[in-house]
């Protein structure tokens, strides 16, 4: 069959229908389509970022136009045609100029480095709570406006937070919005390394005009600056930063800490870094804990009992690549023993990766603690009184239970009293919101709790 150009119209229509105007302008205006044998349509792109741009956003959509259109099912290729755009190990530029066209080839094209964009690192892959709620926000307004928004933006906080996704995520939305932005994503490690490279080949202008030209420039790992004798980087960074900052570029950084706790980072330096916006990373709480685990099984089509879920939560509380990592390994297991995911399976593997963390909480040492604490009975805290010295306990004892247990609503509520799920919801509200503005009780409840997991 051949793609006349009125059926392409068509297809272009159809996937206009779909994504809008907007979108269909930035990605579809220029794009070009070439038959080849057995069904197979081939996408010329410009370089592998795109090509990774479309597999993941546009593939499918492209796949039902040609069957709706065509009425046939076709494999669709996207392949990156210039080998000049195929070897970018540690940089990120879009051509300023349109997608070359392709001479379609039979064979395709050896495997160009992915570079360092993360197809996954997206912002809808990242999951919005109290702990990331301000980079969050702060990431997406400098990706929809670069240099209106803050400027640098500094991101900071420890290892396996969000840095790097959101710096990427930041990216990927930029390039969205304009894909022939000149962007660099760079680890700052490989930053100084291609600096210290241009150094030996006498090549410091290029290096310069490469870094300054550009319209937005993320550096993550800036810390890095700050680790051994780095002066010669450092005041190469400085002059780079003042370039982009005073032609209105965007500057993105992240750091394990804070601009003033990176050591022997030079204090004009420091300075800079909290001319915009320094938004921090903190640990995710229980609840934003359990929502990432629930997006990542669901990213993983893997069916993830809540009561796993619940305990994975628990037990890993301070690194959500250490919650990934928790996930796939549950999933491995499961396999290789040919057994179903369950609550004893995932101990055990939690065992091995946090010996000593997999507690057993149960509602009864939950109401053990928490009586001794407040200096009543237990049996008050099962009983129906109403009386705020016992209810208020009460309250805490079932927001406990809630986030160090595996036990359904409808259990807590009847160890409790016999209260029905909604009055334990509504307990666990209480005692959230008031751990949101009493530091007293805060501190309370945290001591109740590594009393609890002793
Ligand atoms: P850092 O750069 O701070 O060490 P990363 O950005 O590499 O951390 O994040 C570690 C892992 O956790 C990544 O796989 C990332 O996708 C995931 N992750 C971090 N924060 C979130 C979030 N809020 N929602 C979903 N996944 C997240
Ligand atoms: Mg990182």
């Amino acid at each position: 069959m051949m793609i006349t150009p009125e059926l392409k119209v068509q297809i272009l229509d159809f996937i206009k229908e779909n994504i809008g105007e907007k979108q269909f302008k930035a990605w579809f205006k220029a794009i070009d389509f070439v038959e080849m044998a057995d069904n197979e349509i081939q996408v010329p792109l410009p370089n592998v970022y795109y090509r990774d741009w479309y597999e993941k956003h546009y593939k499918t959509l492209l796949i039902s136009a040609l069957k709706t259109v065509l009425d046939r099912d076709y494999q669709v290729r996207f392949l990156v045609s210039s080998p000049d755009n195929q070897d970018q190990t540690d940089l990120f530029g879009m051509p300023s100029e349109a997608p070359p066209k392709a001479t379609p080839k039979k064979t395709p094209p050896p495997q160009a480095s992915v570079g360092q964009l993360n197809t996954n690192y997206t912002f809808d892959r990242f999951v919005v709570g109290s702990c990331n709620r301000l980079a969050h926000a702060a990431a997406l307004a400098v990706a929809e406006n670069p240099a209106k928004a803050y400027n640098p933006l500094f991101i900071h906080g420890s290892v396996g937070l969000g840095k790097t996704h959101l710096l990427q995520a930041a990216c990927w939305v930029a390039l969205k919005k304009s894909p022939n932005l000149k962007l660099y994503y760079i680890s700052c490690e490989n930053f100084v390394n291609d600096y210290i490279a241009s150094v030996k080949r006498g090549a410091c202008e290029v290096f310069r005009n490469k870094y300054r030209s550009a319209d937005i420039v993320a550096i993550d790992d800036i810390h890095f600056l700050g680790v051994g004798e780095k002066k010669g980087s450092q005041e190469e960074f400085f002059h780079t930063f003042n370039a982009l900052h005073n032609a209105q570029k965007q500057i993105i950084l992240s750091s394990d800490s804070p601009p003033q706790e990176i050591p022997t980072l030079a204090e004009r330096l420091v300075s800079r870094f909290k001319w915009g916006m320094v938004a921090r990373l903190d640990t995710p709480d229980f609840e934003l804990r359990s929502a990432i685990l629930k997006q990542k099984v669901e990213l993983k089509r893997v069916e993830f009992p809540d009561d796993v879920i619940t305990c994975i939560a628990n037990v890993i509380d301070s690194n959500i690549r250490e919650l990934e990592g928790a996930v796939n390994k549950i999933i491995a297991t499961s396999k290789l023993m040919k057994q179903p995911i369950s609550l004893a399976l995932a101990q055990e593997v939690l065992k091995d990766i946090q010996p000593g963390k997999v507690y057993p909480i149960t509602i009864n040492s939950i109401q053990d603690t928490v009586s001794k604490y407040f200096n009543i009975k237990v049996s008050d805290l099962q009983s129906k009184k109403r009386i705020k010295s016992i209810s208020f306990p009460r309250q805490v004892g079932i927001y406990l239970a809630r986030i160090l247990t595996n036990h359904s609503l409808e259990e807590i509520g009847a160890g409790f009293g016999g209260k029905d799920h909604t009055t334990v919801m509504y307990s666990v509200e209480k005692i959230k919101q008031r751990l949101h503005k009493d530091q007293e009780f805060k501190r309370t409840v945290a001591l109740l709790t590594t009393e609890l997991k002793k």
